[in-house]
């Protein structure tokens, strides 16, 4: 039922005869469309055991805050909801992820888990199939081609992984079943409610000063998105996407960073309608996408200036000491208190909402080239604002996005002061596209 691709064992460890199958839920926070799920469920049935998942909550997770918790949680709620109702048990604890799994492998058959892409993710993975005495499955299901079978090494742009990809689509775009395992859990292992996120919240020591978005959490907001998405988004999406006046791209970014929705469900659900709207939108959510997860899984430096591809960084650094129109502060930067309106105005509401549409995303990103002294602060910044403020920063995207305002992914373009040989991106150019926004 599960392509092999997806899966890949993390240690040679023989099955164990545990009281369970453990399913440490890491990435992919949904009990639908989970391939990591129903391959414990097989697992569980196959061994005729109960099948136990189990959600460790660190206050350290890099990067977060209050905002990120509180909607992740949210989203957990229901996830732990529908797992209990499908016969599963669920776990949440505050402790350090890998070792809730790790304490919790002590009684297990096997554990499965899904595949994270950044670089503690994987430390994680690794942490836990060294010590558990059990074997350790890793399964993906967060990207459409699992990316090792997409591409062997670093993708330099994205017709290099498109023409991998699209071939290998019909194998990897198929609808995942769902069933309840046979034996229903009945455990009492301690754990928070994950019914009371406001008891929870309270429980964690994490930056407070970013607060929660008027956002819904969930899988079902997810899949209401979709469908709203479908009748009103899909059908301008080819032309309109770039248009940040416009409301027609999904906005489901933040449901695929917590994996509370299934990139295959997504470009099932859109692949059905068709024409060239739908191959603009799987476009994105396939192959730009995918290209971000390829960067990051290739790229040990994915998070720092040597992550960027050569030529980029020798053309910035020709063009360090180009006078700026201004130098701000990170300060002035993240208060938006620039001289560029529109930067003020996606700054403003990036603080506000946690969003940002990808055309401003774009502009925001290279505009702080002309504003920071060195390159290399460019990068830092823009990976420090996406990352504390949007919903779905701390995402591959996020790297591989601050990246390309940096050349990454790009060709190089007619050589001009500060950007030397990167693709510029100016207020003037703004303004004729999109007249007087905001
Ligand atoms: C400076 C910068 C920072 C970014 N930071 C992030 C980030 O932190 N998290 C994040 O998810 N995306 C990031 N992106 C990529 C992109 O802006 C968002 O994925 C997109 O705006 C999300 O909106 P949507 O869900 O409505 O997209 P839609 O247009 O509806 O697209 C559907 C999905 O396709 C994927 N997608 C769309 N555009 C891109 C793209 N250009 N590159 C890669 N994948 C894409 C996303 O998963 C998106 O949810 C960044 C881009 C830039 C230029």
């Amino acid at each position: 039922m599960i392509e092999p691709e997806r899966i890949h064992p993390l240690n040679a460890r023989p099955l164990a005869g545990g009281q369970y199958i453990l399913y440490w839920m890491q990435a992919a926070q949904r009990a639908f469309w989970n391939p990591a799920l129903e391959f414990a469920v097989d697992l569980a049935d196959e061994r005729g055991l109960p099948l136990l998942v189990a959600f460790g909550l660190t206050p350290h997770y890099p990067e977060a805050n209050l905002r990120h918790y509180a909607w992740m949680l949210e989203g957990l709620r229901e996830t732990a909801q529908a797992l209990r109702e499908r016969g599963i048990g669920f776990v949440m604890r505050l402790e350090y992820p890998p070792d809730l799994a790790l304490s919790l492998a002590r009684n297990a058959a096997a554990v499965v888990t899904d595949r994270g892409y950044l670089r503690h993710l994987r430390i994680w993975r690794r942490y836990l199939a060294e010590r558990a005495p059990c074997p350790v499955i890793e399964v993906e299901g967060d990207a459409v081609v699992p990316v090792e079978t997409a591409y062997p090494r670093q993708a330099v742009r994205a017709s290099v992984l498109r023409r991998r990809i699209q071939p290998l689509l019909p194998r990897f775009l198929l609808p995942l079943g769902e069933r309840a395992p046979r034996i229903r859990a009945d455990f009492a292992e301690p754990s928070l409610d994950p019914s009371r996120p406001d008891q929870i919240l309270p429980l964690l020591q994490v930056d407070r000063t970013v607060g929660p978005v008027d956002l819904p959490s969930g899988t079902g907001a997810a899949r209401a998105r979709l469908l709203r998405f479908l009748e009103e988004g899909l059908p301008r999406y080819a032309d309109l996407r770039s248009d940040p006046r416009q409301d027609v791209t999904s906005g489901l970014s933040p449901y695929l960073h917590f994996g509370q929705i299934s990139p295959v469900e997504m470009a099932l659900e859109v692949s059905r309608v068709g024409g060239p709207e739908a191959d603009a939108f799987l476009e994105e959510l396939i192959v730009r996408r995918e290209l971000a997860l390829n960067f990051v899984w290739y790229t040990p430096d994915y998070d720092r200036w040597e992550g960027l591809p050569r030529w980029a960084r020798e053309t910035l650094q020709a063009h360090a000491a180009d006078p700026r129109p201004a130098l701000y502060s990170l300060e002035d930067l993240e208060s938006a208190q620039t001289d560029d309106p529109v930067w003020n105005a996606a700054q403003s509401a990036l603080v506000r909402t946690g969003q940002m549409h990808n055309y401003l995303r774009m502009y925001w990103g290279k505009q702080l080239l002309l504003w920071t002294e060195r390159p290399e602060d460019a990068l830092r910044i823009g990976l420090y604002l996406n990352n504390k403020y949007a919903l779905d920063g701390r995402d591959p995207n996020s790297y591989a996005g601050v990246g390309w305002c940096l050349g990454l992914h790009d060709r190089p373009f007619a050589e001009r002061p500060i950007f030397g040989k990167v693709r510029p991106m100016t207020l003037g150019g703004f303004r004729r596209k999109f007249g007087g926004w905001p």
